[in-house]
């Protein structure tokens, strides 16, 4: 039978806007969602809102809003942000839906008739940003909250508790039992320390607010009015209830196999509340906590006061959510803390999009053309090439490994271990020589392996990058689904022969960043002209002081233009043969076809760095850059007053 698998990310409180960190785990929701679906499971995918709570009630006054309209236009944005992302969930849950308000209630009654629910008065210290009390030990500095950091407040009310302390042993034996449970592990002992250390009743209740679900009505309670459900109760159960939780139960079958993303700073309420809440419920408990860390910008905190806080809409906007996703998975550890920086996001987009994977589909798609007419076949990929099907095997059961162990960051590493095979086995076995020497047989298996090594590679792609792994599975002529994961991943087969299908480079080059860099700089950098303002070139600012030693690294030739042509398929890019009095000719591919013609350079002599690491542009190799400098009015190549001997050094 079909595995049934419930992933949720947590329901987002509506006093902010959507950022970063809400971009990064509902992403990592869709990506787990679209992995399990290849595994043949049948996944229901839960974001929503929390929408409840005394900050909510304060915010819509400050809005002069009602707290239902204040929520409604918040909540809105989540969701037409998750849909602007394509992110494949199935069910938005408003805390604010009836539904839900219905299952609180009766889990409430449930709870009340086991025992677990008592009347007391609660007095402590409570941070109305958190609404959250907290215990003497746990206050930080000066009764300050330890999460938020913001002075407590002494609150004393009417209360109904959860008997969170009958729980305590349970709980530990619970994570006795599944040691794996939450993820990374070093989490799992943080909250098993935490409920060794002693864990208090739970007030559940609030009197002094009205911005809530109230406590069901019951003639054995002569104060239902008067309280209204503490909000944690309320956003946990939030979990259940579209499931129809004590309601029509149809759903609840994908609950025997939930997995929940939080961030770190909601760990404890999932991992203790919510998992005592379940106990006293008699319901599964979830099989994984997965917690992840946060995001800095350039190395410092976000916030709204210093004006850095990544809008992960206007990221997708300037590079494509695709590129966004991958930048996320990748750059950031899981569990750990993770930077956004623009310059780190465009060097993996050009380095290991554009490079690793978009210049190898490029080069099978140009080899295939010129020396088989598209056409590309397997049968004898086994026959030459046991040694590379053997490790591209094992890299993908490595890959797999990564994902039940929930490291998409290591996941990507191992996935890009077969990308790099793909373009080692063109510089090893250099398949223009073997069509050189008559080995037809061999030059199609080479690319019908790496065809493999794409199509393979492009299905545990899938889960990171869904888009860019379809156009692959185009260009390659299958589909990505299930059945061909089953296939080609889980019995380890091969394509079979196809006519391969030309499509335009999957990541194109980026030279510049696409957005400002931050509100903060791009305030203190505006000009007092505003007409110059995001005119990049005209004020000669010059930071990052290098000294000599620096420079002298950099190995600065004169040389000759002894050849000079377009590159096919181009508008940017011409090639050039330049002497440098080497044995032979530097190849130098070059993004000035806009401002010279082929004819203008011939036997010009101009400058390159002759020592920058070869790279490949538009599948044609380059050994050196061309200095030249740019306005807005065009380009100039750099040359000298006068002619020096071709190789003589700049300096
Ligand atoms: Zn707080």
């Amino acid at each position: 039978m079909q595995q049934k698998t419930f992933i949720t990310s947590p329901i987002y409180y509506v006093n902010d806007i959507p950022h970063i960190g809400h971009a990064y785990t509902t992403i990592l929701c869709d990506m787990l969602k679209r992995f399990r679906i290849l595994q043949g499971e049948d996944v229901l995918f839960l974001t929503g809102t929390d929408e409840h709570g005394q900050k909510i009630e304060q915010s819509a006054q400050k809005h002069n809003q009602t707290p239902q309209a204040y929520a409604d236009s918040v909540s809105v944005k989540f969701k037409e942000l998750w849909n602007e992302f394509q992110l494949d969930y199935d069910i938005f849950v408003r805390t604010t839906d009836s539904k839900h308000c219905q299952s609180v209630q009766k889990a409430f009654e449930i709870m009340c008739e086991k025992g677990d629910i008592y009347k007391g008065s609660y007095e402590g210290n409570y941070c109305i940003s958190c609404e959250s009390f907290f215990t003497q030990s746990q206050l930080g500095e000066n009764l300050s909250c330890p999460d938020c950091g913001k002075p407590t407040q002494i609150v004393q009310e009417e209360s109904y508790f959860f008997a969170l302390s009958k729980y305590q042993d349970k709980l530990l034996e619970f994570y006795k039992q599944n040691p794996n449970m939450i993820a990374p592990a070093f989490r799992q002992n943080e909250v098993v320390k935490f409920i060794s250390e002693g864990l208090n009743d739970l007030s559940i209740t609030r009197t002094s607010f009205e911005w809530g679900i109230p406590l069901p009505e019951n003639p054995k309670r002569n104060d239902s009015k008067k309280h209204i459900m503490y909000v944690w109760l309320d956003a946990l159960l939030s979990y259940i209830s579209p499931l129809g939780y004590m309601q029509d139960s149809a759903k609840m079958a994908y609950w025997e196999n939930a997995l929940h993303f939080v961030g770190k700073d909601i760990l404890r309420f999932h991992a203790v509340y919510w998992i005592a809440f379940l106990m006293s419920l008699d319901l599964p408990l979830p099989k994984h906590i997965y917690a992840h860390g946060w995001w800095t910008k350039d190395g410092a905190k976000m916030s709204k006061s210093i004006g850095n806080v990544i809008n992960p809409q206007e990221v997708a906007q300037a590079y494509g959510i695709e590129s966004l996703r991958y930048f996320l998975m990748r750059e950031m550890p899981f569990g750990q803390d993770g930077d956004f920086s623009q310059k780190a996001l465009i060097e993996r987009i050009n380095a290991e999009l554009g490079n690793d994977v978009g210049n190898l589909l490029n080069r099978l798609l140009g080899m295939s053309e010129k020396y088989f007419s598209l056409k590309v076949d397997s049968k004898d990929v086994k026959k030459f090439f046991a040694t590379e099907l053997n490790e591209l095997e094992n890299i993908i059961d490595r890959t797999q490994e990564k994902m039940q162990t929930m490291q998409p960051q290591r996941y990507i590493e191992e996935l890009w271990a077969a990308f790099s095979l793909g373009n080692g086995v063109i510089t090893k076995y250099e398949p223009w020589n073997l069509i050189k020497n008559a080995q037809q047989d061999k030059a199609m298996a080479l690319l019908g392996l790496i065809a493999n090594i794409l199509a393979k590679a492009s299905l545990l792609l899938y889960p990171i990058m869904p888009q860019s792994a379809e156009k692959i599975a185009y260009a390659l002529s299958f589909t990505i689904s299930p059945d061909s994961f089953a296939t080609l991943i889980k019995q380890h087969a091969l394509l079979d022969s196809l006519i391969l299908q030309k499509i335009p480079p999957l990541f194109p080059r980026i030279d510049s960043p696409l957005m400002p860099e931050s509100t903060q700089e791009h305030i203190e950098s505006k000009p007092l002209d505003s007409k110059t303002q995001g005119n990049q070139t005209k004020s000669a600012n010059i930071a990052n002081l290098i000294d000599i030693k620096d420079f002298s690294k950099i190995d600065i030739r004169a040389g000759k233009v002894i050849e000079c042509c377009a590159v096919e398929k181009s508008q940017k890019l011409l090639k050039l043969m330049v002497d440098i009095n080497e044995p032979k000719p530097r190849q130098i591919i070059s993004g000035i076809a806009q401002y010279y013609k082929p004819d203008e350079l011939l036997n010009k002599q101009v400058c390159i760095i002759a020592n920058l690491k070869p790279a490949k542009l538009m599948g044609l190799l380059s050994e050196g850059m061309i200095l030249a400098s740019k306005d807005e009015n065009g380009l100039s190549l750099l040359c000298l007053d006068t002619p020096r001997e071709n190789g003589s050094k700049i300096s």
